[in-house]
């Protein structure tokens, strides 16, 4: 397999490629559910607190819920194939092109 670009046979698969510098070049990164959940958590204890607060309360937890629910869909339905692209993609060592070849 020779580079799709310049045709030299010196290309490593981006797994390999330890010095990644380009976000293209780096794999991709999971949604982090620290902050929906600690958005539920706050939530919960201002529903606890009980009062007005139960408005903030509401409201905390529904977008909370929300933005948790986003980013478990594109953990499960969009990062794996994002992932497996990656493992697939190939870098040339001689132009520094990146391509995707399964
Ligand atoms: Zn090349």
């Amino acid at each position: 397999m020779v580079c799709s670009k310049c045709g030299s046979d010196e290309i490593q698969r981006l797994e390999d490629n330890i010095d990644a510098c380009t976000p293209q070049e780096a794999p991709p990164i999971k949604r982090s559910l620290k902050w929906p959940g600690i958005g539920v958590f706050i939530s919960l204890l201002l529903l606890v607190n009980g009062g007005e607060t139960i408005v903030f309360g509401v409201l905390t937890l529904s977008s909370s819920s929300f933005l948790g629910y986003k980013a478990y869909q594109f953990n499960t339905n969009f990062w794996p194939g994002l992932y497996k692209r990656w493992q697939e993609s190939w870098k040339c060592r001689q132009c520094g092109f990146v391509f995707h070849r399964p």
